[in-house]
């Protein structure tokens, strides 16, 4: 009877040389194949519908209650895909959508400015003082303590967006 004789599985068999590394994303350094972020697909960080997802005219958000009379803008909805990468973006299984949040921030950001002139949002401005404060949803308490301030990171973006638009 023959038999096939396998060799045992040594994960040091598919070790690269660094420099092979440094192009692959985080997935595939630990030997998973890329997938998008939001919809699964093989072969990709983001997909290109995806990413549109994030890169889409912000809107106004009807009917959002508990903002009480506070005017609300979204990126996107938080469904499907943008749910999904937002979930992983937050959880850092996604740690490589940093830099697409935020873009996505700051577009918001730029979008809100190109609205909201300086002299509407002062339009009584105290003494020389001005000041703007973009003030994150605070962070849950387990995503605090791991240093994972998503939030604030996304506030800074807006904030950068904000600036860069006013300064044009
Ligand atoms: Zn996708």
């Amino acid at each position: 009877m023959a038999q096939h004789r396998h060799e045992p599985w040594h994960p040091t068999a598919l070790r690269l040389p660094l420099d092979l590394w440094a192009g692959f994303s985080p997935g595939l350094s630990l030997g998973l194949p890329t997938s998008c972020a939001g919809c699964g697909r093989w072969e990709t960080a983001l997909c290109p519908r995806c990413r549109e997802l994030l890169e889409a005219e912000p809107f106004a958000v009807e009917h959002a209650d508990a903002a009480g009379d506070l005017d609300i803008q979204a990126l996107a909805s938080y469904t499907g895909p943008v749910r999904t990468m937002v979930l992983g973006w937050k959880n850092g299984a996604r740690e490589d959508l940093s830099e697409v949040m935020a873009r996505s921030g700051r577009h918001l950001g730029r979008w809100w400015a190109q609205t909201h002139a300086p002299d509407e949002v002062w339009a009584d401005p105290p003494r020389g003082t001005r000041a703007l404060l973009v003030v994150p949803a605070p962070s849950g308490v387990a995503r605090r303590l791991r240093g994972r301030l998503v939030a604030a990171r996304l506030a800074d973006a807006v904030t950068r967006g904000i600036s860069e638009q006013w300064a044009e």
